[in-house]
């Protein structure tokens, strides 16, 4: 079953690569992809797929029904741009201004498009339901992943997988790994209120510029000194705002930045940490503080048999040539939400452009994927979908 599903793959890469390029030079911002959507949902309703649109906002669901009973398998591909100016020399660039598929979700959809087809084409001979869940607004937190599943696209689903293509690794690499593997990323927002006054009479005032000087230095005890050196935590002050005059002392500032972490209690704790320091530091110079936390995605979560058996599925695709543990990614992703509800795991697929030495990193206005890695994502996924049903 494998062989053919490979090789309707590899007969069907020039289509991947279109609709990736397709996708790459018609992106939209998270959020606003109806074109995309549209894109995706015609290209089912031409197979005569079950397809559904507007799932949880512009979110889009297909299903192929195997003809013998099984387990159904969801398969993730997003499909939002960022805002970024496409500064590559290619004839695929964005068409848009100031709008780029700057993170590869362009390739992920149409990896999983050219898969769903495949997989169709196969149905009479498949056991289970295949679930293609196209995820609109990963970019941009609340995200699109939460709002779609509270609209139903994981009821009855078994098991997920997913992947990301992954510029920062030679093609023909998989990486996994078990238990956390992408960071829950969070923001905070502190405004200090002082009182201002004569540059030249500082007893009169309560400065708010030192004051939020001191929170930046304090704020970085709290990885060093207070979470348990085993964990992996970040704390970065990204934005500090305070303005006046040359002989003016400050009544406000404003500090703004990011939380990430992988294990819920440790982001808890720093929560909770930050809103002691400010408060000990406000203490010591009278200030009062306004203080919010706001929560992004949880990490994302790898299920342990569910990695193993993606490990296993991934020696079955030849052009796989390493399969080796990713360190840890300080990123933040929305697939986050689908673990918590059902087992599974997400991958990265090694996708760095041979012509590209240095490798521009994702969000670069030059990223850039090495487009095999498609199929390389497409042939791992479709195998993880088959063997699900019995070669576990
Ligand atoms: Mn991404």
């Amino acid at each position: 079953m494998l062989e053919k599903l490979f090789s309707k793959l590899e007969a069907s890469y020039e289509d991947m690569v279109a609709i990736r390029r397709y996708l790459h030079q018609h992106p939209e911002l998270s959020f606003q992809e109806d074109k995309t959507a549209k894109f995706i949902q015609s290209f089912y309703e031409k197979l005569n797929i079950e397809v559904k649109g507007k799932v949880g906002g512009n979110g889009v669901v297909a299903r192929v029904y195997g003809s013998k009973p099984g387990k159904t398998v969801a398969l993730r591909a997003d499909f939002d741009a960022l805002p970024i100016q496409d500064e590559k020399d290619v004839p695929y660039k964005s068409l848009v201004p100031g709008v780029m598929h700057a993170c590869g979700h362009d390739g992920h959809t149409a990896t999983l498009l050219l898969l769903a087809k495949a997989l169709n084409e196969l149905k009479d001979e498949l056991e289970g339901t295949y679930v293609f869940i196209h995820q609109h607004a990963e970019e941009y937190a609340p995200g699109g992943a939460k709002p779609m599943i509270e609209d139903g696209c994981l009821d009855g689903v078994d098991v997920i997988f997913g992947t990301h293509l992954w510029a920062g690794e030679p093609t023909g690499t998989i990486q996994y790994r078990i238990g956390p593997i992408m960071a829950a990323a969070d923001r905070f927002e502190i405004e200090i209120q002082g009182q201002g006054g004569h540059g030249a009479q500082p007893h009169k005032t309560k400065d708010a510029i030192l004051t939020a000087s001191q929170l930046v230095v304090n704020l970085q005890q709290i990885v060093s000194r207070r979470v348990n050196p085993v964990e992996s935590a970040v704390v970065t002050v990204a934005s500090f705002t305070a303005q006046n005059a040359f002989n003016v002392i400050a009544d406000k500032a404003k500090l703004v930045g990011t939380v990430r972490t992988f294990n819920e209690e440790v982001r808890t704790f720093i929560e909770e940490e930050i809103e002691r320091v400010i408060h000990g530091t406000c203490f010591t110079s009278d200030c009062a503080y306004n203080y919010d936390f706001v929560r992004g995605y949880p990490a994302v979560v790898n299920h342990a048999k569910e990695t193993e058996f993606l490990i296993a599925c991934a020696r079955e695709v030849a052009e796989v040539k390493t399969i080796e543990e990713t360190e840890l990614q300080m990123g933040g992703e929305d697939f986050a939400y689908y673990l918590e509800k059902v087992p599974g795991t997400f991958f990265f697929t090694g996708a760095k452009p041979l012509d590209n030495s240095q490798g521009y990193p994702h969000h670069h206005p030059k990223f850039d994927i090495d487009e095999n890695a498609m199929l390389i994502a497409a042939k791992t996924l479709g195998t993880a979908a088959i063997n699900i049903h019995g070669k576990e």
